[in-house]
């Protein structure tokens, strides 16, 4: 694992998929903070729970399921479309565009994707936020894996064969290490995108910077 890529690893890739949350954008935006807590209002309302219980049970299931909203539909049946649409109406006035990193995705060659556990809507906000806008061949959230989150196999296999990626000549970029496991064991290059570097077999690089890290990248 490296902070600066080896130039021959990347030389073959022609396939980008990018996570969206504290990927294209630094977690200290605390983006999150807000979807959490629309998200524990939704499920006091909905499941009648105090706040306290919500919180845990919130957290539960994203450990449990990948996402809070694959617990809740696994184990309550709640329909998904509502709990995206309110979860993800929070205030992003305080992303600002990233010059160097709309640089570095337009720089790389071939084809390059947002696939996100958020809604496609969210993302495509969020990008115009960044000056990401008209950067991406396609944007996928949850909704176009028919609602099967990252990590299951299942969603990457829906995202992989709606855009046509194949993992021997593809990259992905994640903020959450569990979600490059399956994209690591299909044989793709996994960035670790975190403030911190983690060592684990299924990731291949880290970068604490990406716009630093494709800039390397493009020195090849
Ligand atoms: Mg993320």
């Amino acid at each position: 694992m490296t902070q600066t890529p080896a130039p021959s690893r990347f030389a073959h890739v022609t396939q980008w998929v990018f996570d969206l949350d504290n990927t294209l954008y630094a977690p200290q935006a605390r983006l999150f903070d807000q979807v959490e807590v629309k998200m524990t209002d939704f499920m006091m309302r909905t499941l009648g729970l105090d706040q306290a219980r919500a919180n845990h049970l919130r957290h539960h299931y994203w450990t449990l399921y990948g996402t809070t909203l694959a617990g809740l539909m696994h184990e309550h049946d709640i329909e998904p479309e509502q709990f995206l649409v309110e979860v993800h109406d929070i205030n992003l006035e305080h992303l600002t565009p990233d010059p160097a990193l709309r640089d570095g995705i337009a720089a790389l060659p071939g084809q390059k994707i947002v696939f996100t556990n958020g809604s496609a809507p969210y993302a495509r906000r969020v990008l115009a936020a960044r000056g990401l806008s008209n950067l991406f061949d396609g944007v996928y959230g949850v909704e176009d894996a028919d609602f099967h989150p990252k990590p299951t196999p299942q969603a990457y296999q829906a995202i992989f064969d709606k855009a046509g990626i194949s993992p021997d000549v593809a990259a992905m970029f994640e903020d959450d290490p569990r979600n490059l496991v399956v994209p690591h064991a299909r044989g793709m290059q996994t960035i670790h995108v975190a403030p911190q570097a983690l060592l684990a077999d299924h990731i291949t690089d880290h970068t604490s910077d990406l716009a630093e890290f494709l800039a390397q990248i493009h020195l090849r």
